[in-house]
């Protein structure tokens, strides 16, 4: 866990999302929950300390983000899409996915529900809690639904996955040019360091950097459209493998992460 300013935490290395939480005067204010339930309660045991979690905000609609939601308390906050997204998981498949990467974690499942926001936003909503300020900004890009988390007291957004730092992105629900400009609007937020949604903690300087590799992937797929290349043979040729690595753990999926993003864009680009 790193301590990133005089009230904010996160993690980077957790299999999964980067959660992080900030120690307000009226308790915690949690952003993201860790994907496995071993790192969830261990997470859980250690923003104990600094008081009871008023609220929860979830980023986005992608289950690396919120299957941990069930661990903690405090009212969940999230856009309205991610709420459908979490009203429509299945706990079942939830099951069937660590009893294939961690069957002892079942056993903590016992009462599992997934838990949706109860208070949600379309566009953007704001948080006042002790003398703390979170600003929750709709970003479209990795998804429609993705929102940023900004803290101006203390200089820090979390990004959601609309940042990936140097590890793959997945575009395989992404809105494309919205992503662009959405990566516009976070360079502007006046803040020192940006969480990721997944790698390392990174700063503004970086935006530019993953605003040139959303725009590559989309070059790249538009031209093969104006080449009357079909979709499967698109698929086909079509890598950025060499650009990144998968982030840790998911390292086999990267050949079919490429697919599904050359999928995707295709679809929208057409
Ligand atoms: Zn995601």
């Amino acid at each position: 866990m790193a301590k990133i300013t005089a009230n904010v935490y996160a993690e980077t290395g957790f299999r999964g999302c980067n959660p992080g939480f900030v120690v307000t005067r009226e308790g915690v204010v949690m952003i993201d929950t860790p994907q496995m339930p071993a790192d969830a309660i261990k997470w859980r045991d250690e923003i104990a300390q600094y008081g009871p979690v008023r609220y929860l905000i979830n980023t986005e609609p992608h289950g690396d983000h919120f299957s941990g939601n069930y661990f903690f308390e405090g009212t969940v906050v999230g856009h309205e899409g991610t709420r459908e997204a979490i009203l429509a998981a299945s706990v079942e498949q939830l099951k069937e996915r660590l009893r294939q990467t961690d069957p002892e974690s079942l056993a903590l499942l016992k009462d599992y529900r997934y838990r949706p926001p109860t208070i949600t936003l379309s566009q953007r909503l704001t948080l006042y809690v002790g003398e703390h300020t979170f600003q929750l900004i709709n970003i479209p890009g990795h998804t429609p639904y993705q929102v940023a988390v900004y803290i101006p007291e203390e200089r820090v957004v979390f990004t959601s996955d609309n940042v990936f730092y140097k590890v793959q992105a997945w575009l395989h629900q992404a809105l494309p040019y919205q992503w662009l400009d959405s990566l516009k609007l976070l360079e502007e937020l006046e803040a020192d360091v940006l969480v990721p949604g997944h790698g390392k903690l990174c700063d503004r300087s970086y935006i530019p950097e993953m605003r040139a590799f959303v725009q590559d992937w989309i070059d790249t797929v538009k031209a093969a459209i104006k080449q009357g290349i079909s979709l499967e043979e698109a698929q086909d040729k079509i890598s950025f493998l060499d650009r990144y690595p998968m982030e840790g753990g998911s390292e086999p999926m990267g050949q079919q992460v490429q697919r599904w993003n050359v999928a995707r864009l295709y679809e929208v680009l057409q």
